[in-house]
């Protein structure tokens, strides 16, 4: 049913596999050398897809890994905040130039292998993680791999738009690699789908563009004289059929959190599970979920395109007020009084 790379989540590629290297050195390497790093990574992968890999690997040993892994990330892929750290590689949307470098630092074999490939940039210094899709055809009666989503409104009827149309394929998320970083401030495991607690691997939809407003959101705050170490997010991916069991709840059937582009978030610097006193009353309240719906606004003011929806949710029991928010490209809003 799926390739070995896709129970192992791309081999050695994946940083999950190599938590204990040393830290990345600042030093240039010349490209030759870095052609051979992904060799040795690619050599590493292949004994952990034959089942040689224990819980000591005999492949830690080597002091190099994926951090050593060089690659430029150019600005674009950093999205309008500066702060993205991931980029999904769906093959119709990747340009040629960036995918032959990467071809080059991973090799065919374990970039069309579904999994996190993870490179340290030199200019930034920080790590920047590919993620190679697992196909949405290796979805069968509901299911991926162990993991159930559903069906996905397009398989039953016409797509009202491009934006509804049928995922290309899933980010795979590992116990492991969950704690990937996918910005400054926002990590892979934070817009999972809350089911299927020890279900494992998870399918993941998630839109740089939802991850990029955040960020701007969170600029946002901090200029309005907030703080915000942060965003919680209350939910983010929500697959099919565990969106279809909200539906009463007022859970909508065209949901974009099944698209990953879409997510409810409240900002909680005091860490009191609640949204923050916003409008200073001392009161957690409405006027709160209001003061962040105004921030939201002017980030879509400022980049307009991010547009998409905005919606007030006041508190109920169980949870504070949040403000669900998505970057579907279209104006819409609603519960705003
Ligand atoms: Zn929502």
């Amino acid at each position: 049913m799926y390739g070995a790379g896709f129970q192992h989540s791309g081999g050695g590629l994946s940083s999950a596999f190599v938590p204990s290297l040393p830290s990345f050195s600042p030093v240039l390497m010349p490209a030759a050398r870095t052609r051979r790093l992904a060799l040795n990574c690619a050599i590493v992968g292949a004994a952990w897809v034959l089942g040689t890999a224990a819980a000591e690997p005999a492949f830690a040993k080597p002091t190099v890994g994926v951090e050593d892994t060089l690659l430029v990330v150019p600005d674009s892929l950093r999205g309008l905040s500066g702060a993205i750290r991931f980029m999904a590689l769906k093959p119709d949307r990747t340009a040629p130039e960036q995918l032959e470098s990467l071809l080059d630092l991973f090799g065919l074999d374990a970039l069309s292998s579904p999994g996190i490939h993870r490179v340290m940039d030199p200019v930034s210094k920080e790590p920047f993680s590919f993620a190679s899709l697992v196909p949405f055809t290796e979805k069968q009666d509901g299911k991926v791999g162990v993991y159930r989503v559903g069906r996905w409104p397009a398989e039953v009827r016409r797509p009202r738009s491009e934006a509804y149309r049928l995922p290309a394929g899933f980010i795979e998320v590992t116990e492991e690699n969950q704690h990937t970083q996918v910005s400054t401030h926002f990590t892979l495991g934070q817009f999972l789908t809350k089911d299927q607690r020890d279900v494992w691997p998870k399918m993941l939809l998630l839109d740089e563009r939802l991850v990029d407003k955040l960020e701007l959101i969170i600029v946002e705050l901090r200029l309005a004289g907030h703080k915000a170490p942060g965003l919680n997010v209350l939910s983010g991916f929500r697959t099919p059929q565990y969106n279809a069991r909200g539906k009463n709840s007022g859970r909508a059937t065209d949901s974009r959190h099944q698209y990953g582009d879409a997510a409810d978030v409240f900002v909680d610097a005091d860490g009191n599970g609640k949204m923050d006193d916003l409008n200073g009353d001392k009161r957690i309240d409405t006027k709160d979920a209001l003061a962040f719906v105004r921030i939201v606004e002017k980030v879509e003011q400022k980049y307009p395109s991010l547009v998409g929806g905005v919606g007030l949710y006041r508190a109920v029991p169980g949870h504070g007020p949040f403000v669900h928010v998505d970057a579907r490209g279209e104006r819409i809003r609603w519960g705003i009084p």
